[in-house]
């Protein structure tokens, strides 16, 4: 085998907001690292395509930095239009993205089209995840760091080079983001730059496994993102066998940090339960989760378990609830006066569903660098 490159040392600039890059490119003019920030949001590649910096500007920017710090190395797409993305980061870990779409209905008048696409991107905020969730792929992956700023941002402007008009976010991707972040928090600047690509922060939506301190932060430092619970169960000695990590995140504590974040203007509150067949889908489950949202402001998202091979639970295969199991449930749950819709079953056929982000899944294909437009 030929011995693996070290890392290139360059710093990515892609997650770097304007003051972040001035700072950086000191004594470069302010003027000039705005430029730079617009160039990198409208989609360049590389210092090269960036014009309006004289020539030997852009000769010195691309011996000191890079603009991204990973390359794309395999992309697949689903017949429901969803696509996945891996990327292979500068010291080999690689991680994955996806691209949603939906058709939603346009309710102006004036516009010609009745129906319009809705792009989301799911973005990933670590290289695997440490919070040991027994029904997620990514779980079982373990955990081998956090993603910085521009690989975050990164994953983003990729797929924003696959579909150019993604209006939301959703950080539901690979790891647990309130666990990364000041990093997330550096991306998120970047990504709702009004200078740059300009995101709402209310259609972004940041999914945790529900970590208390992190959830105060936000509450207390912003950004004012919506945020979702993977509640998973209300029952806390199922909850901490099925999420370890609720063995240091308890509920009844939980449930206060998340009245604190929406009495800090958060908004509507969603609760995330992946449903594991004849294990959170009892009336006890029901029972505990109309509970554990009262006094709260949710809507209850559930998400019927994406199959992932040889995953178990105390000994037996985890399977996915049959349709009548969740009508059964969705119905105890809305008797309890909850509102419950149910999503992201989409890109299956890909692994790109919720807990499927996972890399045995994806073949690699070597010849491909960079990033490709899609037709
Ligand atoms: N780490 C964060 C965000 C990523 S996981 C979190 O846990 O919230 C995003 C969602 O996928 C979570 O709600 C999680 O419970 C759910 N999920 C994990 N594995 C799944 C699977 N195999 N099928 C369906 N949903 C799954
Ligand atoms: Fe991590 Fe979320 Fe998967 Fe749990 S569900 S292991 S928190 S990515």
């Amino acid at each position: 085998m030929p011995p693996v490159p070290p890392p290139d040392p360059r710093p990515a600039l892609c997650g770097l907001s304007p003051e972040a890059l001035t700072r950086l490119l000191y004594p470069l003019p302010a003027f000039r690292a705005r430029q730079i920030f617009k160039w990198i949001a409208g989609g360049a590649l590389s210092f090269d395509q960036m014009t309006n910096l004289p020539l030997n500007l852009r000769e010195e920017l691309a011996r000191r930095f890079l603009v991204y710090s990973g390359v794309m190395s395999a992309r697949l797409d689903a017949p429901d239009g969803t696509v996945k993305i891996q990327i292979r980061l500068r010291d080999g870990a690689k991680i994955e993205a996806v691209l949603l779409s939906e058709e939603t209905k346009n309710d102006s008048p004036e516009q010609a089209e009745p129906r319009t696409r809705r792009y989301t991107a799911c973005l990933s905020t670590q290289a695997g995840c440490p919070a040991g969730c027994v029904f997620c792929k990514t779980g079982s992956l373990g955990f081998l760091r956090n993603l910085d700023s521009a690989e975050i941002t990164g994953q983003f402007l990729m797929l924003r080079a696959i579909a150019p008009l993604i209006s939301n976010i959703v950080i539901m991707g690979m790891g647990e983001p309130l666990l990364n972040l000041e990093e997330l928090r550096r991306a998120l600047s970047v990504l709702t730059n009004p200078g740059g690509l300009g995101i709402s922060s209310r259609r972004i939506t940041l999914s945790t496994s529900g970590i208390i301190g992190g959830i105060r932060d936000l509450a207390d430092q912003g950004p004012p993102i919506r945020l979702a619970l993977s509640l998973t169960t209300a029952r806390e000695d199922l909850r901490q066998r099925l999420m370890p990590i609720g063995r240091t995140n308890p509920l009844p504590a939980l449930k206060e940090a998340l009245g604190y974040f929406q009495q800090k203007g958060g908004g509507r509150l969603t609760l995330e339960a992946v449903l594991l067949a004849g294990i959170n889908t009892r009336r006890e489950d029901a029972a505990a989760l109309i509970a554990f949202a009262k006094g709260l402001d949710t809507v209850v998202n559930l998400i019927p378990w994406n199959p992932i091979e040889g995953m178990e639970f105390e000994g037996k295969a985890l399977k996915e609830p049959s349709k009548q199991e969740v009508a059964e449930f969705t119905r105890l749950l809305e008797q309890g006066g909850l509102k419950v819709i149910r999503r992201f079953r989409r890109g299956r056929s890909i692994r790109g569903a919720c807990g499927q982000l996972g890399l045995a899944a994806l073949p690699e294909e070597p010849g491909k660098q960079g990033l490709e437009k899609a037709d």
